[in-house]
């Protein structure tokens, strides 16, 4: 059997990905308690350390996984085709963590500048 990491849903090993929220089988039953929670995804590396970046600026651990790197497995979720990888956090900050960034993309469609603490202490990627 195979687990959908979101769900929960338990499918025959030869499903790919759970129909219901596109979300490829993982060979483990999720511990939804301690299971890291998608929050956003994102087009490219650089825009995922930017708003993994605020979200940290915020007191949120986020953690930034790409569809593209080894061992992410070869079945690719669908998006993938226009998104690079995604942003995850603990179950308990995925609240806060949307919201921050809803916040952030709502100033960015406003035209509005990134403030300087929205941005301070990145690195490079
Ligand atoms: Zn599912």
């Amino acid at each position: 059997m195979r687990y959908c990491p979101e769900c929960g849903a338990a499918y025959e090993d030869q499903v790919a990905a759970c129909p219901r929220c596109r979300a490829v089988l993982e060979a483990e039953p999720p511990d939804r308690a301690r299971q890291p929670e998608v929050v956003h995804r994102v087009p490219d590396a650089a825009a995922g350390a930017l708003l993994c970046g605020i979200l940290e600026h915020h007191g949120v651990r986020a953690m930034l996984k790409s569809a593209t790197l080894p061992g992410y497995g070869s079945v690719r979720r669908d998006w993938s085709t226009t998104a690079w990888g995604e942003i995850l956090v603990a179950h308990e900050d995925a609240v806060e963590a949307r919201a921050l960034i809803a916040d952030y993309l709502a100033a960015l469609e406003r035209g509005g500048e990134v403030r300087d603490e929205d941005v301070e202490g990145l690195g490079p990627a």
